[in-house]
């Protein structure tokens, strides 16, 4: 018998059943997880997680000073009180999260380096088949689910976008990427370049910034940020008079999305003069000798980019004190000892840190088939992110750009249980999301507006995502204001459902 049909063999062996598979034991799987035994606890469930434990993106990314860079009273769960500093370290999250699986007993549910490589629908047998590899032994695992739950994140875990530049060989020292940040780095007393102006340069550059000789971001263009003590005044004061953490919670979560509902009206209505505060804001950390233009001052409307949060602006307060500094300026080539620059400057550097984003990674690098047919995911359109046409009982968690992520992982998490409760109750074992007859001639666009938000990871991966239409329940909206209130009333029995 060859290794392979072997393989094959043992694989079918060990087949096991589930009513429903999550993939992925990220901050979406885990809330997905919680929600099924909540809301259908009637229904078997598995989590399979690639990695050896739970987080995905905290537990990937390990650089110096990770943290989140959104408030964790949104990006934490609806029922679970976050009572910590709103930005909070990876540690804490995962310690957070760690709560989650533990309090709701999901921990027994969840299989640890359980790799998928591959998932099948068959129409005949209405059901998933997924296949791939144990990661510690190398065993072939096989389940089959009635409904697929990605929770699998959207970029690639493996590895960062690293751009190629001419001469990167040439370099002698070294050059990584964050999210590979190698354990044994020794930046100590080390001419450190960071390049990027994202959230991960942002939180870098001041974490090394008082070990390394010196550390200098490098940008070809500046980002928004909102520097701001690390703290929340309504829920230490509602600590103070001892109001109860969940209750506290839920407050201060909408006191937060009501400010930040104001802020984006504001962004796309008063660009200007929103540009002026966010500005005004850095340059009050900075000092007023401070070069904002270039550096700080970004040429593109606010909000069209995620705008992290600077806690107690420490990036800003590292530039003022000479332990960091910014360079705006584009990359020519590398040489042996750093950086030759378009302008014609040299930035000499022992260690490149290349902060420079994701790769996408549409649906967890599966191949996906149905019956028999290879999808491809660009052909699908979407049903409000998270279905997609010609692919049955299957939904996707991809949360918000502007708002936290998980706010939509619990709205997408109620909308599924919803679903299985609904097909339940009509005996249907099959539901795949249609374009009505009202939807012919709709037209089908890229699966975001880069005018309305552009980062790079999006734009170099938007043909391998699904199209969207002109109708809200045929679009991503990003907007969690009004989805909040939609996603409950979704109508099960639209005809954009079809059930069999
Ligand atoms: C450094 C950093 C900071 C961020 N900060 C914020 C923030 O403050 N606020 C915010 O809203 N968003 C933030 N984001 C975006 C963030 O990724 C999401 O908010 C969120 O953590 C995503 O969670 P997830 O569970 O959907 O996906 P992930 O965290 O990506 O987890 C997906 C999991 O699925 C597993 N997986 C993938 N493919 C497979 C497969 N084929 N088989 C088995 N398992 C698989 C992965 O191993 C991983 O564990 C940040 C992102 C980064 C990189």
């Amino acid at each position: 018998m060859s290794d392979t049909a072997m393989s094959t063999s043992e694989a079918a062996r060990k087949s096991e059943h589930f009513d429903v598979v999550i993939v992925g034991a990220g901050i979406s799987g885990i809330g997905g997880a919680w929600h099924l035994t909540r809301q259908c606890p009637e229904k078997s469930f598995v989590v399979l997680e690639a990695m050896e434990t739970f987080g995905g993106t905290w537990h990937t990314h390990r650089y110096p000073g990770i943290r989140s860079d959104s408030d964790l009273y949104t990006f934490g769960y609806r029922f679970k009180p976050w009572v910590g500093a709103p930005i909070a370290t990876s540690a804490e999250i995962k310690t957070y999260m760690g709560e989650v699986i533990d309090e709701s007993g999901i921990g027994p549910h969840i299989r640890y380096r359980h790799r998928i490589s591959s998932a099948r629908w068959s129409s005949a047998e209405k059901l998933w088949t997924l296949e791939g590899i144990r990661e510690d032994t190398g065993e072939a695992i096989r389940f089959t689910c009635n409904f697929l739950w990605m929770c699998q994140g959207y970029y690639r875990h493996s590895k960062g976008y690293m751009p190629q530049w001419p001469g990167m060989e040439r370099f002698r020292g070294r050059i990584v990427h964050p999210q590979t940040w190698p354990e044994d780095l020794a930046y100590k007393g080390k001419q450190v370049v960071v390049i990027g102006s994202g959230a991960t340069a942002a939180t870098l550059v001041p974490a090394i910034a008082d070990d390394t000789a010196h550390v200098t971001l490098l940008q070809r263009s500046p980002t928004y940020f909102i520097p701001a003590r690390n703290a929340n005044n309504l829920a230490d004061t509602l600590r103070e008079i001892q109001i109860d953490e969940t209750w506290i919670h839920e407050i201060v979560r909408r006191k937060i999305l009501f400010d930040q509902a104001n802020f984006m009206r504001r962004c796309m209505e008063e660009p200007e003069a929103m540009k002026e505060e966010l500005l005004k804001g850095v340059r009050a950390y900075l000092g007023p000798e401070a070069e904002m233009d270039p550096h700080f001052t970004p040429t593109y409307r606010p909000w069209r980019q995620r705008i992290a949060f600077v806690p107690d602006g420490d990036l800003f307060r590292g530039i003022r004190a000479g332990k960091a500094s910014v360079v705006t300026d584009e990359i020519e080539a590398f040489t042996e000892t750093g950086i030759q620059l378009k302008s014609g400057k040299t930035l000499e550097a022992d260690i490149i840190v290349a902060a420079t984003g994701f790769d996408l990674n549409v649906l967890g690098d599966i191949a996906f088939e149905i019956d028999g047919e290879p999808l491809v995911f660009s052909d699908t359109v979407t049903y409000r992110g998270m279905m997609f046409t010609g692919v049955p009982n299957m939904a996707w968690v991809f949360g918000y750009f502007r708002a936290s992520w998980t706010l939509r992982a619990d709205l997408v998490g109620d909308f599924v249980c919803r679903l299985l409760g609904h097909m339940e109750r009509k005996g249907a074992r099959k539901v795949e999301v249609a374009l009505r007859p009202e939807d012919e001639g709709m037209p089908l666009r890229p699966w975001i507006d880069p005018e309305n938000f552009n980062p790079g990871y999006i734009m170099r991966g938007m043909h391998l995502l699904p199209k969207r239409g002109d109708k809200p329940e045929w679009q991503h909206t990003q907007d969690y204001w009004a989805e909040k209130d939609e996603f409950p009333a979704i109508d099960l029995d639209d005809r954009a459902f079809v059930y069999r």
